[in-house]
């Protein structure tokens, strides 16, 4: 299983903003869409950063309500990690692990071709484990 087979399965769409975004307004796209990340996008169409609810939670913990009407140019993290359509389950749950974030933008060629969240990993992680389970018992009863 690769990134190119989980996209297939869950679409390509990204919920992405500008940097100029206030923080409220990211908080209630991500509640809206029942998301944990925004890819930050610039007037060019480039990737510029990736903001997650945790920023939000980190930025009111140290500004309080305030930081809501900030833009999340202010907050979002810049050095964006990225994965590709070819890399596999293992190394996605390899990287979210090593770096501990949770949110994976795919990039093909230099464009944003979508996302892959920790969620759609362990349910691929978990259908993959569930088919091998089955094609074992299956070779058991009938061998
Ligand atoms: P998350 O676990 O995805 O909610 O994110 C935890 C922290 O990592 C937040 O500060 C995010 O901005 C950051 N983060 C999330 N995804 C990435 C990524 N792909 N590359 C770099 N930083 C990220």
């Amino acid at each position: 299983m690769n990134v190119a087979a989980i996209l297939k399965h869950k679409g390509r769409a990204v919920t992405t903003a500008p940097p100029t975004i206030t923080l409220i307004e990211v908080a209630r796209r991500l509640a809206q869409r029942r998301i944990g990340a925004i890819v930050v996008m610039d007037e060019r169409g480039g990737l510029v950063g990736i903001v997650s609810e945790r920023d939000i939670i980190r930025a009111l913990s140290e500004c309080g309500p305030d930081c809501l009407e900030r833009p999340v140019a202010e907050v979002m993290t810049r050095n964006v990690v990225t994965c590709q359509e070819t890399d596999t389950l293992d190394e996605l749950m390899a990287m979210m692990t090593a770096r501990r974030f949770r949110h994976l933008p795919v990039v093909t060629e230099g464009d944003l071709v979508g996302i892959i969240s920790i969620g759609d990993v362990v349910k691929h992680h978990v259908a993959e484990i569930e088919m091998e389970a089955t094609a074992m018992r299956e070779y058991i009863a009938h061998s």
